[in-house]
């Protein structure tokens, strides 16, 4: 055992991991990383199915992000911007207020993912506390969507098996329908999507009273579950009903944001402007840890008020190192046209997946952009669902270890049914989804031959 692994395996605590079954079995210890790729400590080479966790869009490698960090920590390695200021932290919020939809022009900076959701769901219940309806508070979210694990975060999250211990979380987080087509028992098999899904949004709130209601926290499409793309027309009807109750929506673009459908956030693939939309991972293309809010300026007008104050803060947040790379990030965006090469290739992507579908297993294939996933079932033409013994067995003792073997990084998830998540780097082409596919064909026709028999 190399000195790394032994110290790993002693002092390191991964995340969401079984730490006893890495007392038996090697820790993978990644080293480098280059484009769509990432060695490990053998050097062997992987393709980056995943950008990290839907994190890396510019690729591994790049210079020019660590240079920009590297400046920046020799200008001003960090100053907080509680009632201060500093060139990054400001010029990056000019920026994303200008690739952001509508009024949408003030942003607030966390470190990530779940204190943007954790710091939206504060906003909200402090901006209907400034304008006289301290009544709302509580929060509609989406079974099985995630949208983070700090204690609100995680009431806003959907996924009974990483909520249940740790209850009882805040109260006020209500779920309602998620847009899964593939199963939906009132719209699967008709032609198209009833929105009943996004009525639902409508029952909740009127059921909960609508004057106790702050906010609506949806991602673009759905990421847990496997890709839940919003039927046509469901944005526009849960923007109605939102405006209807006086609910603020909220974008969870942590993970569609920055090109990860082709475009800037996915409130614009889509179609509808948000309230407030919650960002993080891509922002930096994960050189630097970011997240945040961009807010609209009618919930931002109560604190223009003279002594009014959002009674928050992190120290971290908006840290200028990460600014100073999120800003280079969005300068490769730009320079190298990497929306462009999202939206050119996102056809022969899913081309390549859906492929697959002759596999006995492979129930659906969905998703958008550079976002995919594949719904694995035991029978294809009645959609019979594996049991949960079973998807443990097919995704962690089968395919996981079959695709990282056959040199492929990617989601293998059953925080509702089993899925593969594929989220490349955005610089992705014909050569990553050919590895993609050809990856996938041998696990998955393997996996179906051991779990048949
Ligand atoms: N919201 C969404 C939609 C996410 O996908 C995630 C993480 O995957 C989060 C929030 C939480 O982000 P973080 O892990 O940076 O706290």
């Amino acid at each position: 055992m190399t000195d790394l692994q032994h110290k790993a395996r002693r002092h390191l605590w991964m995340h969401f991991s079984q730490l006893g079954a890495f007392q038996r079995d090697e820790i993978p210890i990644m080293t480098r990383g280059e484009g769509c790729y990432v060695f490990d400590q053998h050097g062997r080479r992987y393709l980056d199915g995943l950008s990290g966790l839907f994190v890396v869009q510019v690729g591994h490698g790049r210079r020019e992000l660590g240079e920009a960090a590297a400046r920046q920590s020799a200008e001003l390695g960090f100053f907080p911007v509680w009632g201060y200021g500093h060139e990054p932290a400001i010029e990056l919020a000019a920026r994303l207020a200008h690739l952001a939809p509508g009024d949408l022009n003030r942003v607030f900076f966390t470190t990530g993912g779940s204190e943007a959701v954790e710091s939206a769901w504060k906003l909200a219940v402090a901006y209907f506390a400034a304008i006289g309806q301290p009544r709302r508070h509580k929060v509609i979210s989406r079974y099985i969507a995630y949208h983070g694990t700090t204690f609100g975060a995680l009431s806003i999250t959907g996924v009974p098996s990483i909520k249940g211990i740790y209850e009882p979380l805040v109260p006020g987080a209500i779920k309602v329908a998620n847009t899964d087509r593939y199963r939906c028992i009132d719209c699967s098999h008709l032609d198209g999507c009833t929105l009943r899904c996004a009525d639902d949004i409508e029952q909740r709130i009127l059921m909960e009273g609508p004057d106790t209601v702050a906010a609506v926290f949806l991602e673009p499409l759905q990421n847990s579950g496997g890709g839940f793309k919003p039927p046509a027309g469901y944005w526009q009807r849960v923007r109605e009903i939102c405006d209807r109750y006086g609910v603020l929506l909220v974008s969870d673009e942590v993970i569609c944001a920055f090109g990860r459908l082709g475009t800037w956030f996915g409130g614009e693939r889509y179609g509808y402007v948000p309230d407030i939309m919650t960002f993080a991972k891509g922002v930096t293309s994960g050189y630097a840890p970011l997240g945040g809010l961009i807010v609209s300026d009618r919930i931002v007008a109560p604190f223009l008020e003279d002594t009014k104050v959002f009674l928050h803060g992190i120290t971290f947040g908006g840290h200028p190192v990460s600014c100073a790379v999120a800003l280079a990030n969005l300068d490769l965006m730009e320079s190298e046209d990497v929306l462009g090469n999202v939206q050119r290739n996102m056809g022969s992507f899913d081309a390549v997946l859906q492929e697959l579908r002759d596999i006995p297993i492979v129930g659906d294939v969905r998703g958008d952009g550079y976002y995919r996933a594949i719904e694995l079932v035991r029978d294809q033409k009645t959609k019979a669902a594996f049991t949960s013994a079973e998807s443990d067995r097919l995704l962690r003792g089968i395919l996981s270890p079959r695709m990282f073997e056959l040199g492929l990084y990617c989601r293998a998830d059953d925080r509702g049914e089993p899925v593969i998540t594929l989220a490349p780097a955005l610089i992705a082409g014909e050569e990553e989804f050919a590895m993609i596919g050809s990856v996938l064909r041998s696990a998955l026709s393997e996996a179906t031959s051991a779990m048949h028999h």
